[in-house]
Formats: structure tokens, C-alpha cells, sequence
């Protein structure tokens, strides 16, 4: 691969905060190693993870981006091996940050049933039960069409027997809902695992009405 362009400043602070939020996927056990990847839009570039390279191995002159239509743009490591999962949900949202894991508990529910139950009310903040996109093999562009019409109405879907993908305006808030992704399949399986007993399900109305809310969720953005 060609040496490429230099990173515009914007792109360099992107790529900060691209590595951050690789790492806790590692620290916060969303994925082990390098399974999972991460990306963000800056403007008409997408700066990706680099397959399968340690993030704690990850310094500023790793950047690594394309343009939407995959050609590469700034670096010189082989993109990660999802880019066509990343750039499917790029093409067909409005999506600033897409994160991808391996999530233990929500994998294990991607193998069990076609959508996550509806057992809290952060499935609002999701845009509704989140559904499992069927299996594909992965970097293909099969599973990212698979993960295109899972997402349909919802901003994360579980992969079988695979794992996860978020996308959000912003890393912080696609790396926080991947979390609560994780934590309300660890939930789900709690539940329904106690003998003779069925977890209360929340009705479409009230799954509408905590997403509602919780899009005004937090401290405003400006006092
Ligand atoms: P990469 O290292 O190529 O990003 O692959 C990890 C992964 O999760 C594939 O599904
Ligand atoms: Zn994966």
C-alpha cells in the first residue's frame, strides 16, 4: 500500500478518540484481543480499526481511514476485515461511530432466539427490540446486509453467533450503548433462567414512551 495523504487535524483527534474507545471494548470485556472493530465519520472519510492489531499497539501514525466507498485514504495497515458491515450502516444511516463486538452475553442470546426480549426500558433507547441479524460469514457483504435490514427502525442489532454492532451520532454514545446492549442480554438470560418463572416483557407503548424520554435523557447541552 502507497504511502497516503497526511491526517488533517480533525481526522488526528478523531483517530484519539477511536483508540480510546477500541481499548475499553478490551478494558470493559466487550471483546477479547482483537475481535470487534470501531469506526467514526469525519466528514466524507471513515477512520477504522486496523484488522487485527492489538488497540494498545495503536499510536497516531496508525491512522487508518477510507472513503465510503472503501478505497483507502490515510495509512498504510489493511483495514479492518468488517469494512463492509461499517460502510453499509454509514451508507444507509446517519451514523457518526459504528462499534462492533464480540460481547459474551449477547452472543449467547444471538444464538437462542431472533430478537432480544424486551425486559428493560433501555430497548427505547435502541429504537425498539433489538434483532439478531442472521449468520454470515464474517467481512462479508452478506453479513452486512444482514446487519443493514436488522437494523431497520434501531440503531444496534446482535450478529449469530458472532456478536454486536452500534452505531450512533457519536464513539461515547455507540460505545455506551453497546454496553447496554451487553448488560441487558446478560439481564434477559438472568431472568428467564430461574426455573418455572418467564420475565415480564414491557409492551410496544411503553418501550416507545422510554425511548422518548430518554432522548431528552441527561444534562442539556447547553445551561
Ligand atoms: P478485524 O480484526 O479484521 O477487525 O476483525 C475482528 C472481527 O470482529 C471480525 O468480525
Ligand atoms: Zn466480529
Amino acid at each position: 500500500m502507497a504511502e497516503q495523504r497526511r491526517a488533517r487535524p480533525e481526522e488526528a483527534a478523531a483517530w484519539r478518540d477511536l483508540t480510546a474507545t477500541a481499548r475499553r471494548t478490551v478494558t470493559d470485556g466487550l471483546v477479547v484481543g482483537t475481535s470487534g472493530n470501531v469506526s467514526v465519520r469525519v466528514g466524507e472519510v471513515v477512520l477504522v480499526t486496523p484488522t487485527g492489531v492489538p488497540y494498545d499497539r495503536l499510536g497516531p501514525d496508525d491512522i487508518t481511514g477510507v472513503d465510503l466507498d472503501g478505497h483507502q485514504v490515510l495509512g498504510t495497515l489493511k483495514p479492518t476485515s468488517e469494512l463492509p458491515m461499517h460502510l453499509t450502516v454509514y451508507r444507509a444511516t446517519d451514523a457518526g461511530a459504528v462499534v462492533h463486538t464480540h460481547s459474551v452475553h449477547a452472543t449467547a442470546v444471538s444464538t437462542l432466539v431472533p430478537e432480544l426480549p424486551p425486559v428493560h426500558y433501555m430497548t427505547g433507547a435502541l429504537g425498539g427490540p433489538v434483532r439478531v441479524a442472521p449468520y454470515a460469514t464474517y467481512g462479508t457483504e452478506q453479513l452486512a446486509e444482514h446487519i443493514r435490514t436488522a437494523l431497520e427502525g434501531r440503531t444496534a442489532c446482535l450478529i449469530q453467533n458472532h456478536g454486536t454492532l452500534a452505531y450512533a451520532p457519536t464513539l461515547e454514545r455507540a460505545f455506551n450503548d453497546s454496553a447496554q446492549l451487553e448488560w441487558m442480554a446478560r439481564l434477559w438470560l438472568l431472568a428467564s433462567s430461574v426455573p418455572g418463572r418467564t420475565p415480564s416483557l414491557l409492551t410496544p407503548d411503553q418501550v416507545r414512551e422510554a425511548g422518548d424520554k430518554l432522548s431528552r435523557y441527561g444534562q442539556r447541552a447547553t445551561p
